[in-house]
């Protein structure tokens, strides 16, 4: 029933319309871990340097995370620094550090070779791959990538599409990706390359589900309260893919209900910086909102 992810575990610099935090943490591995650590097992394969401070290993131990595929490399943690104006579904990347992903060379120990569902959280694509052959072929493969990736290594992306089931991306990089700006005709070229579905993240708007023979749409939880979008994306992963791991079959009508946690687990993201808010939430905060969301959606 595990799920094992491979991600960045980093250190952000963000400013948003409501504050500023240097240094705080965070990474694609993060989010998606934290949120899907509700639902089921996660394991980590990442690396960090050795100025990432202990407490947050621990932490992830304490959530029941397994850091065993998590080391220490010698140099500094990745990271990334951004921004967001009062459009707060697009992020301005000020820089990014690879610093020890550079010649990250990632190991999945043995015991977690054969996960039941992969999660190939946003890092260079080569890495990806490289972690996805060293696996059983998983019941689920989804992977997330981004604008950086798109540019910097479509060769790798376009490889790795070919062996995978689910991408998810936002609305830009689907158009980025595909060529092309109606987001069905993008969703069906994205396709073309390989997953069996795409999931295009359209922040504030929701989210969009195709695969080939069927579609979803399903909004936004509706917050008066947005201090930081960043993570948004990895955390709802996570709730989707917690959510599904748990369930008997990988269907259509669990993958709506898996969709809908994801939404619910990257509204209580959204609400702070870094990963405070989930941190501080509970399973009855969860079920709360998904019984929520129901009732704000049904007609
Ligand atoms: P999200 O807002 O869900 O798209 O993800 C934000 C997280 O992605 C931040 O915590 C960053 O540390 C991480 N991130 C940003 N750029 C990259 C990159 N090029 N590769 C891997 N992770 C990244």
């Amino acid at each position: 029933m595990g799920i094992l992810v491979i991600g960045s575990v980093a250190l952000d610099s963000v400013q948003t319309p409501f504050g500023k935090k240097d240094d705080v943490l965070g990474g694609s591995a993060t989010f998606f871990s934290l949120a899907a650590s509700f639902f089921s097992k996660v394991d980590i394969v990442a690396t960090v340097g050795e100025d990432f401070p202990k407490r947050y290993v621990t932490m992830f131990k304490n959530k029941g995370i397994g850091t065993a595929g998590l080391t220490v490399s010698k140099g500094e943690t990745f990271r990334w620094k951004g921004r967001y104006d009062y459009d707060l579904n697009t992020a301005h990347t000020i820089s990014t550090h690879l610093n020890v992903f550079k010649d990250f060379d990632p190991q999945v120990p043995k015991n977690l070779r054969a996960p039941d569902f992969l999660f190939l959280a946003n890092i260079d694509p080569d890495l990806q791959y490289r972690v996805l052959q060293q696996v059983k072929r998983p019941r689920l493969v989804a992977c997330d990538s981004m604008n950086y990736w798109i540019d910097t290594k479509r060769k790798s992306l376009e490889r790795l599409l070919d062996k995978i089931d689910i991408l998810l991306l936002n609305d830009a990089e689907a158009r980025q990706l595909s060529g092309e700006s109606n987001l069905i005709r993008a969703a069906q070229l994205v396709i073309s390359f390989g997953p069996k579905a795409v999931i295009i993240k359209r922040g504030e708007h929701g989210v969009l589900y195709f695969s080939k023979n069927t579609h979803f749409v399903a909004p936004a939880y509706l917050l008066e309260t947005i201090c930081d979008p960043t993570g948004a994306g990895d955390t709802f992963a996570g709730g989707m893919m917690g959510y599904l791991s748990r369930s008997k079959a990988v269907n259509d009508e669990n993958i709506r209900k898996s969709i809908i946690y994801g939404s619910i687990m990257a509204s209580f993201t959204v609400e702070d910086f870094s990963v405070n808010r989930l941190l501080e939430i509970s399973k009855k905060d969860i079920q709360g909102r998904f019984k929520h969301f129901r009732s704000i959606t049904k007609y």
